[in-house]
């Protein structure tokens, strides 16, 4: 009997990351609306325009390109390992390389000769719900191929399993669209013991407000090595979480910053 295309959990996974991006946007959204107890401490207390919803919603119908792109690996018979080490190990890989690989992809998106590619991000400097999944289609075709492109070559040394991969990008799409919402979940001592290496929607709005600085994925580590650091960071952290007084302006800053 010829083998399917696709096992029917691969195709359950596949349709998951196609769709999961919009879920969570769904799901800020409600609780944006509705004032949920979990979006009272306001990051920027600043208002949306109808127009940002409408062009991050347009951007929004390319977002499923992760799956297609992770499905024509799969079908290419790459991340075939079914080892639970495997599935470790598969997952810890792609952690690691995509926070270099977002890490260095991003500053280069930030340079004027390529900074068209990510443009159209950027055009939000204030997150919405729908910040996360608003991304030019040769922004996430660049950053999918350049983050399984090398998984594949490894796949040739050391068998990967493709759902550790996938688990990776369910990971990352539902903490991704923590980063881009206009809230501060994290407790307001988060920055003494995990804040210290993991970043937080604070640190991510930083980014879109001012425009350079934090361009780190899921840790601060990159940004602290390269000194891409806003220096007042943990203080407005403190600021919106503890203190819970969101900022005014996009520009404000609690000390001088070095970026
Ligand atoms: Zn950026
Ligand atoms: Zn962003």
């Amino acid at each position: 009997m010829k083998q399917a295309m696709f096992t029917a959990l691969q195709i359950v996974t596949l349709l998951v990351i196609a769709t999961l991006g919009h879920l969570m946007a769904l799901f800020w959204y409600l609780a944006d609306k509705n004032r949920w107890k979990i979006c009272e401490r306001t990051i920027y207390d600043l208002p949306i325009s109808e127009e940002q919803i409408r062009r991050e919603m347009k951007n929004s119908l390319h977002t499923p390109m992760h799956a297609v792109i992770l499905a024509v690996f799969l079908y290419l018979g790459f991340f075939r390992n079914t080892s639970l080490a495997s599935f470790i190990c598969s997952g810890l890989a792609t952690a690691i390389w995509a926070e270099i690989w977002h890490y260095g992809s991003h500053r280069a998106f930030h340079l004027r000769a390529l900074h068209w590619i990510h443009l159209e991000h950027h055009k939000s400097r204030l997150n919405s719900p729908f910040t996360a999944i608003s991304f030019s289609f040769t922004e996430k075709l660049i950053f999918d191929i350049g983050l399984l492109a090398p998984l594949a070559a490894v796949d040739g040394l050391f068998g990967l399993n493709a759902f550790g991969i996938a688990a990776w990008y369910v990971g990352y799409l539902v903490i991704n669209s923590f980063s881009h919402a206009n809230f501060e979940m994290k407790s307001g001592d988060y920055n003494r013991w995990l804040g210290k290496v993991l970043t937080s929607t604070t640190y991510h709005s930083l980014h879109h407000s001012r425009y350079s600085g934090h361009y780190g994925l899921g840790t601060r580590i990159l940004d602290r090595i390269f000194n891409t650091e806003w220096d007042d960071y943990e203080s407005l952290y403190r600021r919106i979480s503890h203190e819970k007084r969101p900022l005014g302006k996009l520009r404000e800053r609690a000390s001088a910053s070095s970026v």
